[in-house]
């Protein structure tokens, strides 16, 4: 497991195992974890940020536009977090950190706000959000993952039982 997870201004009702444990489980399924340089995560909790940008979470890469491997999970920071939702929210953004770790998206930088996806260049400031084909791809495999991790705890909880 060539993981790094770490948390920034944690809710209180939200413990650091329950945040990492989600992390690590999307590293796994989406094989984020089998790189020999370690794939690093930081998920930081922000103050008004939904206010501020009117958006509820997001991944950006932290180190290199080509082939990242540091990352920053933003979310809106509330006092109490329900873990459903929560953990909706992680699943999703750990795809789009799949699609920056194998290349299928990158971020051109120049000319500024292109991504190529899948070899496409998208003027990702052209589109509606829910338009972006990274957008699509996430919101169309949150679902399928959330039930994987309902299942996978599940199977956890009744192996503890017996
Ligand atoms: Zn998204």
């Amino acid at each position: 497991m060539t993981m790094k997870v770490y948390v920034k201004n944690r809710p209180k009702n939200r413990s650091l195992k329950e945040i990492r444990s989600v992390i690590k489980f999307m590293g796994e399924k989406l094989k984020i974890d089998k790189y020999s340089v370690p794939t690093v995560v930081v998920v930081k909790f922000i103050y008004g940020m939904r206010k501020k940008s009117g958006c509820l979470a997001n991944c950006i890469w932290t180190d290199d536009n080509h082939r990242p491997r540091e990352f920053e999970i933003e979310i809106d920071y509330k006092e109490k977090w329900p873990k459903k939702t929560l953990d909706r929210v992680l699943i999703h953004e750990m795809i789009h950190v799949a699609q920056w770790t194998t290349g299928r998206m990158k971020d051109m930088m120049s000319p500024p706000w292109y991504i190529r996806w899948e070899g496409k260049m998208i003027p990702s400031f052209d589109m509606d959000y829910y338009d972006h084909p990274w957008e699509i791809e996430a919101y169309g495999r949150e679902q399928g993952f959330s039930h994987k991790w309902k299942d996978y705890n599940k199977k956890k909880r009744q192996k503890k039982a017996t």
